[in-house]
């Protein structure tokens, strides 16, 4: 460790003392409002006490600092619960997307406003008719002066609810290939004509949106990567994306239950010497290693300046099979108290909800059959899914 990187980390542990509970003491109880509230005066104050945005540039409000400083902050703060994952679409992905691709002008207007939570922001991509295969969306957008006009359905649009602005992708000219033809817009979610209508998931809580456009107007300069780059901007996304989920860094959106944390449920049941208990715990705790690994692989990647590639792939699959692993121990441990446990009992949410939530990791960002496909396709180099539609204009393509 050099003097800076010591005196940077010196500065990290005092702020984070100040400004978050540590790990240790008991669950922080959060609403989503004031989880929310909290993000945001968070990351405020940690962009004035000069720790915010730590690998950007100054000028766009970050401090211009090497990954090695990033991962000495992400090292202290992975011993606090602080209230990130609000803001995890805003910085995991978004940010990097406007750093890369966005003009000048849209950074200096955004990028500081986006390490400091003045704005949180979420990613537009998915529709009803297009997920996996979200090249085939439907959302159009088209040129009318200086003005684009959006019409179209989005949906699982996570914290659309509570987010100032959404990067949306759209189709521009429907006469390309589905790839081709699509364009990055950023959005004012308080625009009129977007309407946001949360959805009830099984884990009780409202995640996410299905997002309307019904005519929304928005300048020209909010064209994010240029006219018709809308595919490598939303590809470059979901790497960054991927590699969020699957490294860590933007707050581990899983809640899953970890295996120091089912040890100490197995010792207080009187089950620790249960060789049964023991075997799953020890897979469980093999499996984190493996996946800290990953991710420590992929942060190195990165510091050597090398873009997010299929590793990613690898790392958000790892934690989707994690995620289900942690949960089916869980399970085990829980007896019949994991079918029907009492709401009243101590962590019995924290406990429901990890389990039940467990099933989303499997989905969000990609499914893991698409995460096999791309680590079969790029990291194996076997032959690429047969598409008969190849080359032809999407409005040629039939859909359902
Ligand atoms: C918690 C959560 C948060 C999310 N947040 C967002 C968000 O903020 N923004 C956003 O835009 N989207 C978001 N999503 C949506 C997510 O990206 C999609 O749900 C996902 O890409 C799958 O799309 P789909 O639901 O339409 O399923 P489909 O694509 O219809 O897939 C259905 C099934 O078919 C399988 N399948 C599809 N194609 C193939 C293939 N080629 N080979 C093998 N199997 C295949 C899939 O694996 C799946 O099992 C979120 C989803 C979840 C669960």
């Amino acid at each position: 460790m050099t003097a800076t990187l010591e005196e940077f980390r010196q500065r990290a542990q005092e702020f984070l003392a100040e400004n978050a509970v540590p790990r240790s003491e008991p669950p922080v109880e959060w609403t989503e409002e004031t989880l929310v509230a909290e993000c945001r005066r968070f990351h405020q104050s940690l962009a004035d006490a000069g720790l915010g945005g730590i690998t950007y540039p100054e000028e766009y409000g970050g401090q211009g600092l090497d990954k090695s400083y990033l991962e000495a902050f992400n090292q202290e703060q992975s011993q606090y619960q602080a209230p990130l994952v609000p803001a995890s679409i805003s910085h995991g992905m978004c940010l990097p997307v406007m750093n890369e691709f966005g003009t000048p002008e849209q950074r200096a207007r955004h990028q500081a406003a986006i390490i400091r939570c003045d704005e949180l922001w979420c990613q537009m991509f998915s529709e009803p008719g297009a997920g996996s295969d979200v090249a085939s969306l439907a959302t159009r957008a088209v040129r009318d002066g200086d003005q684009w006009v959006l019409n179209g359905q989005k949906v699982w649009t996570s914290g659309a609810q509570y987010c100032d602005y959404g990067l949306c992708v759209a189709r521009t000219d429907p006469t390309q290939p589905k790839h081709r033809g699509l364009s990055m817009f950023i959005v004012d979610l308080s625009l009129p004509g977007v309407d946001i209508r949360p959805l009830r998931q099984i884990n009780g809580s409202s995640h996410f949106n299905e997002v309307y456009f019904t005519d929304v107007s928005v300048g020209h300069d909010c064209l994010v990567g240029g006219e018709g780059n809308g595919w490598n901007v939303a590809v470059a996304m979901l790497m960054y994306e991927r590699v969020a989920i699957g490294a860590g860094g933007s707050g581990d959106m899983s809640g899953r239950m970890t295996s120091a944390k089912l040890t100490t449920e197995a010792r207080k049941q009187g089950r620790s010497g249960d060789p049964v208990v023991r075997n799953a715990i020890a897979d469980l705790y093999i499996s984190e290693r493996i996946q800290s690994f990953i991710g420590m692989r992929i942060r190195q990647a990165a510091e050597s300046g090398r873009a997010p590639g299929p590793e990613g792939s690898i790392a958000k699959l790892n934690a989707a099979l994690l995620s289900r692993q942690s949960s089916d121990v869980a399970i085990e441990l829980a007896g019949p108290a994991g079918q029907a446990w009492d709401a009243t009992e101590d962590d019995a949410d924290e406990w429901a909800s990890a389990v039940m939530t467990a099933p989303a990791m499997s989905i969000a960002g990609g499914t893991n059959e698409v995460q096999r496909n791309i680590i079969g396709e790029r990291v194996l180099g076997l032959p690429k899914e047969p598409d008969p539609y190849k080359g032809q204009p999407w409005e040629a393509v039939p859909r359902s």
